[in-house]
Order: C-alpha cells, then structure tokens, then sequence
C-alpha cells in the first residue's frame, strides 16, 4: 500500500511527541540533580558554620544528609514513573488512533472497490441484453436462426447473471438481519452432482469431477442457502483458473460430519489473504487493474450460511498450485 502524506505526517507527530516527552524527562533528571547538588552545598556550608561538622566525611554521615538522599532518589523515582507512565499511555493512544484510523482507511478501500464492481457488474449484463435485443429488433428477419438463438441464449445467461447478483446482495443484507433458514435434510452429494452438471453445461471447456461417497448421510440445511454455497465455491474456482479451469470436487463423510471440498488448479490464494477473503467486498488486488468480474459479496455470504449451519469453512492451498476450500456440516445422525 502506497503510504499517504496523512499517514507520514502521523508518524512525524508520533515520533515527535515520544522524542519531546524522552527530552523533557532527560531535562527533570537534570534539573533535579542540579537542584540537589545546589542543597548539598548549601546544607554542608550552613553546617560547617554551624559548627556541627568538621569534615566532608562528617556531612556525609550526617542525618540532614541522608534525608536530602532520600528526597533525591524519591523524585528521581517519581519522574522515572511519570515517564514510563506517560509514554506508555501515548502508546496505547496512538496505537488506538492509528488503528482505527487504518480501520477506516480499509473500509473506505473496501467501499471503493465493491461500488466499482457492483457500477460494472450491474451495468455489462443490462448494456449486453440491451444490444442483443436492438440486434433482434433490427435485424432479425435477416439473422440466421443459429445467430437469433445465440443472441436470445447471451440474453438469457446475461439476465441470470444480474438475477444472482441482484440475489447475492438481498442475501448479504438478509444474512445480517435474523433471517431464518428453512433447515431439512438434505443430500448434499445429490445437490452437488444438480449444480456440477448444470456448470458443466455453461463452461464446456471446464473440467469439473465429482467424487461423491454414496453412503453420505444428509445434513440439516436450507437447500436454497447450500445451492449458495456450492455455486460460490465452483464458480470461484472456474473464475480464477489458469487456462482450462480444473475442479475436483468431493462429498463424504468425516467423523459425525459432511464434508465438502473444492479443489482447483487456479492462482491461488496468498496465505495472507485467506482469512480476508472471507470478508465483505474483498477482492484480492484492486478494482482499477483486476480483469475478473464479482463483487467481493460470494465467500462472505458462503461462511454466513456455512457458520449458521453450525459448520466451518476451511481454506487451504492445492499442490502443486490452487486453493482447497472445505466445507464441513454436522451430519444428521
Ligand atoms: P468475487 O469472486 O465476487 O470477487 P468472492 O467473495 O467470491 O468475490 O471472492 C473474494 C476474492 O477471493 C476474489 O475476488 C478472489 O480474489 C479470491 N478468490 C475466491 N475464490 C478463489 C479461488 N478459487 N482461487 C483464487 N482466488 C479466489
């Protein structure tokens, strides 16, 4: 992230303010030995005047000194305390500042990059229906009918397209309210083996296996919301393939679980990246350079579901190359 001149003139007044309190501390340990020093003199030529000492050594032994001693080290301590004290609570400032001010600096970003890609997303199917249909209206006495029905299948894939967008976000939104799922059991290798074929139709370059364990027991689930799921997940993993998308994906049963996983041989996901992803409107990269299309709503609204299902979701990276997600349910007994 390229730092901004707020974020240097942050970190001048920070280091500026711990310098300034380190010199004024350095400054009251001075002042305080001076001040010390003056009283010694002072309480040695007063004594000697006195009478009461003969020698230097006797004003050290004596009470009045040992007393000035005393008073010297407490201030000294004192001071010692209020720095460390103070610095620490500067710290502790400028750390809560800072980082909710990164907070903000990263929703804004996040913000940014979902209403880019919503303006497009939104805006390519509407522009392309449009065109097919101006095709149509123009010129479709003229057109082959292979070229009618591609340009009335472009529509209709186009308009699906919009209709999950549209889907996804009334979603997200639901899944921050109380919304409830419809739960029954429900044969996830059964919906799986439905989505894979319907994908497979739509992308006939891809290659998408099913290993499916037939002696999977159900899981409690809202199919609707698991449709969700499994669609995000392949489609992901479609998307961000390398050439012709691989996809291997598996249903069977672990322990008292059901679990799920897709595997691609795509880009991949950065270890630092695998926890964000999860996350609202992020998208690995930025929205000016990326050539992909989405919003950044799918793996957010995948863990939603997942996590009110009782499950987990787990991300991974395939070998030699690609990412692993894991899906795991509790199966019905
Ligand atoms: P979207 O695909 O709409 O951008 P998602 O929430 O589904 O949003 O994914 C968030 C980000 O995670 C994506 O933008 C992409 O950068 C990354 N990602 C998701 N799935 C994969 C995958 N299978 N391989 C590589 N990157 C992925």
């Amino acid at each position: 992230m390229k730092r901004s001149r707020l974020q240097w003139l942050t970190y001048f007044v920070m280091g500026y303010m711990l310098l300034a309190f380190f010199w004024w501390s350095v400054l009251l340990f001075t002042k305080n030995r001076d001040a010390y020093m003056a009283k010694i003199e002072l309480q040695q030529l007063g004594m000697a005047a006195e009478g009461v000492i003969q020698t230097p050594m006797d004003f050290y032994a004596s009470e009045r000194y040992q007393t000035l001693m005393a008073n010297y080290r407490r201030q000294e301590r004192m001071i010692m305390g209020e720095t460390v004290f103070l610095s620490l609570s500067l710290l502790v400032g400028i750390y809560i500042i800072y980082s909710g001010y990164r907070r903000e600096v990263k929703a804004s970003a996040l913000q940014r990059n979902f209403l880019l890609s919503i303006t497009h997303e939104l805006k390519s199917p509407i522009a392309s229906i449009r065109l097919a249909l101006e095709t149509l209206q123009k010129r479709g006495d003229a057109l082959q009918p292979e070229q009618r029905s591609r340009l009335t299948m472009s529509s209709i894939t186009e308009s699906d397209r919009l209709n999950r967008l549209v889907e996804d976000l009334l979603l997200s939104a639901r899944l921050e309210s109380a919304y409830q799922f419809h739960q029954s059991p429900l044969d996830l290798g059964e919906l799986v083996e439905k989505i894979i074929q319907e994908q497979t139709r739509l992308h006939p370059d891809a290659s998408i296996t099913c290993d499916k364990d037939p002696a999977t027991p159900p899981v409690l689930a809202d199919r609707q919301a698991m449709t969700s799921v499994v669609l995000n997940l392949i489609e992901n993993a479609i998307k961000y393939a390398q050439g012709t998308p691989i996809v291997r994906v598996s249903v069977r049963q672990q322990g008292d679980k059901v679990a799920l996983v897709v595997a691609d041989q795509g880009i991949g996901i950065p270890a630092g990246e695998r926890q964000l992803v999860f996350e609202k409107f992020y998208r690995i990269g930025s929205e000016d350079t990326r050539k992909t299309k989405g919003t950044g709503l799918g793996l957010f609204i995948v863990k939603e579901i997942i996590a009110r299902h009782n499950g987990r979701i787990l991300l991974s990276a395939n070998q030699p190359q690609g990412s692993v997600f894991t899906v795991e349910l509790p199966a019905v007994p």
